[in-house]
């Protein structure tokens, strides 16, 4: 790589074509320094270029330098994706004839830089966004990359970092107007500092989250779900990821960064992710991801930065993104912030670290609806069905929601109810359903006490009664839904 000069702002001095105006590179230093890195850094040049920011947050220490380019989609191109592949093939072309070592590891390009620094290039596919990342690299999974915190935070490690991004911007932007015939116009990219601050940040503070994303210590158990065996198992030896990822360290392995839970809804997906959180004594952090795209419109991205940062910094989390399908680019009038928001999270789920204290878990009743860049290696990668209840489940799911009662009166409140029978009777309902049966059956009682009689404890009939009425409710919302389901 060309020789970067550590020491002066003005780096690459005036060429034509870009000019990079790096403002106040010591406060770019300092938010480095006092907390931000390349985790989270990211610098969004949208094409024809106007301006760059690169945007530095995340963890202590660290070093490293992203840059996320997203191209501008010509919408005759049908093949996402070609223009940062073109783009990527252009630099790395054009790094081999400067005479640059350019190792490729399966589909990454990696450039041996200054210090031990390396540049990596990546293309994500099907959006079309380039990734360019510079700094120490421990980890690879396939072509997805994992930048590590430099552990030796050195300023002119910075400065190298820092130079080769703009050295590389400068590439793809050059081979960007070159394939369509034109020279780079001259113009100016500004590399300023971080907007906020670091360091104290505010943003470390779960506080700052109050009142835009529910933070609970949940005290929910895995005995508190009826059925769902499989998942259950599934889910609860994951919290050793949280607390013991030395374990998986013994064995070899490491423990996930993400998981996604899929079924109908009401089946207890967010139920196991807080009996997740609750076994593994960690914080749980309830994101509704369709909030993100509609209520916090415009702050999105910072709100998903926001939520990284504050797990990150405060011990064990659970990141628990509800509906997760409302974040995605196929949806019918996505907008160009949803493209960002997805970035930041995906940039966030990258850059963690297996052993940190986060874990993030998504859930999703509409599958085939979640972004597949999600899904990849490293990311959301282990998926685990919770689907509706067999009989079993739905016997037991009956005994959680009885015995929850029967708990709160601090009185038995049934009487030999014939479980075998009813859960006969209820193929093809939720957990949430059958808590809503219990809740009626109940209801029915206050209302006859109300009414002045003495009422008997709950019996099989009565519950049988309920499910008749019940039944009359779920025919119409099925109704509901195959007539909305075009929609979707
Ligand atoms: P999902 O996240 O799958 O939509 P939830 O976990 O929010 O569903 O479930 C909603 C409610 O339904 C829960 O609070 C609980 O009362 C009940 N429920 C759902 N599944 C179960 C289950 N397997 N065992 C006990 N209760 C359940």
């Amino acid at each position: 790589m060309s020789e970067p000069t550590p020491s002066t702002p003005e780096i690459n001095g005036p060429q034509p074509g870009i000019q990079f105006e790096i403002q106040k590179p010591e406060l770019i230093y300092a938010a480095v320094k006092n907390g931000a890195s390349g985790k989270l850094a990211h610098a969004l040049l949208e094409s024809p270029l106007k301006e760059i920011e690169l945007d530095l947050a995340g963890e202590a220490g660290s070093f490293d330098l992203i840059g996320e380019i997203s191209f501008a989609r010509d919408p005759a191109d049908l093949d996402m994706g070609n223009q940062a592949h073109n783009a990527m093939n252009r630099i790395v072309q054009s790094l081999k004839s400067e005479g640059n070592e350019v190792l490729e590891r399966g589909g990454s390009f990696i450039v041996p830089g200054e210090r031990g620094t390396q540049l990596v290039i990546s293309h994500e596919f099907p959006l079309d966004r380039l990734f360019v990342s510079t700094g120490k690299m421990r980890d690879m999974i396939s072509r997805y990359v994992q930048v590590v915190p430099s552990p030796d935070s050195q300023e002119d490690t910075f400065n190298s970092a820092l130079a080769d991004t703009t050295d590389l911007i400068r590439k793809i932007a050059d081979g960007s107007y070159e394939a369509k015939g034109k020279v780079t116009p001259d113009q100016k990219v500004i590399i300023g500092p971080p907007k906020r601050s670091f360091g104290e940040s505010e943003n470390n503070n779960p506080d700052s989250l109050i009142g835009k994303i529910e933070i609970e210590k949940p005290s929910v158990t895995f005995e508190d779900i009826g059925g769902q065996d499989e998942a259950k198992r599934e889910i609860e030896g994951l919290a050793y990821a949280l607390s013991h990822p030395d374990m998986y360290k013994k064995w070899g392995t490491k423990p996930p960064k993400g998981i996604l839970l899929y079924g109908p809804p009401g089946t207890g997906k967010t139920l196991m992710a807080k009996a997740l959180a609750s076994q593994a004594d960690a914080r749980f952090f309830h994101v509704k991801a369709s909030d993100i795209g509609s209520k916090w419109y415009g702050e999105s991205e910072q709100l998903v930065q926001q939520i990284f940062d504050a797990a990150s910094s405060n011990g064990k989390t659970i990141i628990y993104f509800d509906e997760i399908d409302s974040i995605s680019p196929n949806r019918e009038g996505q907008h160009e912030a949803t493209q960002r928001v997805i970035g930041t999270l995906l940039q966030n789920i990258d850059g963690m670290d297996a052993n940190d204290n986060v874990l993030i878990v998504a859930s999703t009743n509409r599958m085939q609806h979640v972004d597949p860049a999600m899904l990849r290696p490293g990311r959301l990668d282990r998926l685990v069905e919770v689907g509706l209840p067999e009989k079993e489940g739905r016997e037991q799911i009956f005994k959680v929601h009885m015995g929850k009662a029967s708990q709160i009166a601090d009185r038995e409140l049934f009487s030999d109810v014939d479980l075998e029978r009813i859960a006969a009777q209820t193929d093809e309902l939720s957990g949430a359903d059958i808590a809503e049966i219990i809740r009626r059956t109940l209801e029915e009682k206050v209302r006859l006490e109300g009414r002045g009689t003495e009422p008997s404890l709950v019996s099989t009939q009565d519950i049988l009664k309920e499910l008749e009425s019940y039944e009359r409710v779920v025919k119409s919302r099925k109704k509901d839904q195959a007539s909305s389901s075009a929609y979707l």
